[in-house]
């Protein structure tokens, strides 16, 4: 089969690490008989630099015209000073709004080669994958400032609509059935109301998926529950700002930020897939960093936008393997470059 698949490599890292990822789906391709072609577009700081602009028209439209978006990471400190508009990050939010990606995929997976860099020591294996709803909820509703009894105050308005809760509800119930048929939903419906409607929703749709073990979950207890004991949870759905704090306290688990991929996802096959963390300008240029996240980044791209299970799931032998062989980069308390943990993957496959 033939794919299209646009490259954001964005700024720090990001040139090296898409580059290795786009050497393993080289390799998947030459393995299982694919074609992949790959469009290398601007955006975030590097398209400042060339147009002005985090986002340029062309980059959005040749995203749409794609199968699939895959990006390093945008941002540096060159940037920093710039006003909100033409900050890089702008580049991602403007993809997300227009592929409409309003499920982000977080899996979280603890290997057991890399058991001693979870800060916690009493936990064990676990494997949770967090759907974040994300073009929704308090990061979009109205906002200001105002004048108020007290003097000058600041609001932010949480909202959703059913549509919005279904939607996303249905994607997490769907991934439950295809893992352990298990689904928390993480909410603050004790206080807020946009949760107890969240809730009532999620309740009504667990009805048409009577084989998943659908629970409910107080955000504060589920804060505490996720360090009590990860191995718990299966798959969780929440809102976008739950959904942001609580993948970076999973990711966290996990040992390094270096090691965790993403997928947002929408009504069509087309996603953006990136891992979670940033451009890491401290070691840009180093040529040390850890591809790992953006490498399974790709594989989530073959099973959720090209239906490439098998393929997906090479990579990701091919990485746990590496991993158990001791092929570890400088974050997870190795040696190897970019480079190096590159080829011997590339071997694996
Ligand atoms: P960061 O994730 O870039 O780096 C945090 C720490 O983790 C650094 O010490 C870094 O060296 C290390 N690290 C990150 N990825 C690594 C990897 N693959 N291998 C080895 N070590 C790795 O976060 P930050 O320093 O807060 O942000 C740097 C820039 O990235 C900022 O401009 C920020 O806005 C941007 N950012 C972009 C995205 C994105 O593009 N999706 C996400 C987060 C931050």
């Amino acid at each position: 089969m033939k794919y299209n698949i646009a490259l954001l490599k964005g700024d720090g890292i990001g040139p090296e690490i898409v580059d290795s990822a786009v050497s393993i789906l080289n390799q998947i391709a030459v393995k299982f008989g694919h074609e992949f072609t790959y469009n290398a577009l601007l955006a975030g700081g590097c398209a400042i630099d060339a147009t002005g602009v985090p986002l340029p028209e062309e980059t959005l439209k040749a995203c749409l015209e794609s199968d699939s978006v895959l990006l390093g990471a945008v941002g540096g400190p060159k940037w920093d000073t710039l006003p909100g508009n033409l900050r890089p990050e702008k580049a991602l939010l403007g993809v997300r709004k227009g592929l409409g990606l309003y499920s982000n995929i977080r899996p979280a997976k603890l290997y057991a080669a890399l058991k001693d860099r979870c800060p916690l020591r009493t936990v064990s294996d676990f494997d949770i994958v967090i759907i974040r709803e994300l073009t929704g909820g308090i990061y979009f509703g109205t906002s200001g400032r105002r004048n108020g009894e007290l003097g000058e105050e600041a609001f932010d308005t949480e909202c959703y609509s059913v549509t919005e809760i279904e939607r996303i509800g249905k994607v997490a119930f769907e991934t439950a059935m295809k893992r352990k048929k298990k689904l928390v939903s993480i909410d603050k419906a004790n206080v807020l109301e946009s949760s107890r409607l969240w809730r009532e929703r999620m309740h009504k749709l667990s009805e048409a998926y009577p084989e998943v073990e659908y629970s409910d979950m107080l955000v504060d207890n589920a804060a505490m529950q996720l360090i009590k004991n990860p191995a718990q949870f299966d798959v969780i759905v929440t809102s976008n700002m739950f959904g942001d704090i609580l993948s970076d306290e999973a990711s966290q688990l996990t040992g390094s930020i270096g090691m965790l991929p993403s997928a947002s996802l929408g009504d069509t096959k087309c996603g953006m897939y990136e891992p979670i963390h940033g451009s890491a300008p401290d070691i840009a240029g180093k040529g040390i960093s850890n591809p790992i996240a953006t490498i399974l980044s790709a594989a989530m791209m073959l099973r959720y936008s090209f239906d490439l299970e098998e393929e997906a799931n090479c990579i990701d032998t091919a990485v746990e393997t590496a991993l158990n062989n001791g092929f570890l980069t400088v974050d997870i308390g190795g040696t190897m470059t970019t480079k190096e943990i590159t080829e011997k993957i590339l071997e694996l496959i």
